[in-house]
């Protein structure tokens, strides 16, 4: 896939299972539309997108390239969430052509694919990346069912050293994490050198799931997991 006058070669690649016209919430300070790539890697249980996680791309970049043109005027960003966006052929394309057309874009990855990761910090595609942190080594594949914890580990690292704006982010089921096991993860960002915020999101489970999970219990959001240069900050 290349960019020639503004056209993509592959663009009809179908890796896109729906588009979101507007967002407020999930791109800091744009209002943007939302790419749902289909397909991920992992399995995490809480995961609230099983259809798009098991399902198959519907949309086209030249689909998407037309809406988001179409809405130019009305939005800056564009937002690549999944499933998990690196996975796809023609992202550093796909991102570029949105540069081109004046917009911004954010990627939501599980950080699992950094020599793709490292091809958009490389092309200055994107401006703003949010990052799961799964787990901890001892219980990453629990969590995601794909041993992947080197991998994003070297794409934090690569974060870290792009200067993109970036924030890392957890997702909480009371039965996965103690308060012990977030206190480390804090002080694993901390030793990699991540200095700013890091979200946690407790697991809310009133969507489906990937798999049925016991309800999680909200025990741990009154406790602060800060530690020095790290607010970590509760979502929800
Ligand atoms: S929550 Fe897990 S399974 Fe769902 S899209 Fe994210 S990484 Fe993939």
């Amino acid at each position: 896939m290349s960019t020639n006058n503004g056209h993509i070669s592959k663009s009809k690649y179908r890796g896109i299972y729906q588009i979101d016209p507007f967002t407020l919430l999930d791109f800091p300070d744009h209002l943007a539309c939302i790419l749902w790539f289909a397909g991920c890697n992992m399995r995490c249980g809480y995961c609230y997108n099983p259809s798009i996680v098991k399902g198959k791309g519907k949309i086209s970049y030249e689909e998407a390239l037309a809406f988001i043109s179409s809405r130019k005027n009305l939005l800056d960003g564009v937002v690549f969430s999944g499933g998990e966006c690196t996975l796809h052929p023609g992202i550093v394309e796909l991102a570029m052509a949105i540069k081109e057309m004046g917009m911004k874009v954010k990627v939501d990855t599980n950080g699992s694919q950094p020599e793709s990761l490292k091809s958009l910090l490389g092309m200055q595609a994107v401006k703003y990346v949010s990052l799961d942190f799964k787990a901890l080594p001892a219980h990453y594949y629990k969590v995601t069912k794909l041993n992947a914890f080197a991998e994003f580990s070297k794409s934090l690292s690569l974060l870290l050293h792009s200067g993109v704006q970036m924030e890392v982010r957890t997702t909480v089921h009371s039965s996965l994490f103690s308060p012990v096991q977030l206190y480390e993860m804090a002080g694993f960002l901390k030793a990699a050198g991540y200095k700013g915020n890091y979200y946690l999101q407790h697991f809310v489970g009133d969507t489906p799931t990937l798999e049925p999970l016991p309800p999680s219990i909200k025990k741990n959001v009154s406790l602060d997991f800060s530690i020095d240069g790290i607010d970590v900050i509760w979502r929800n």
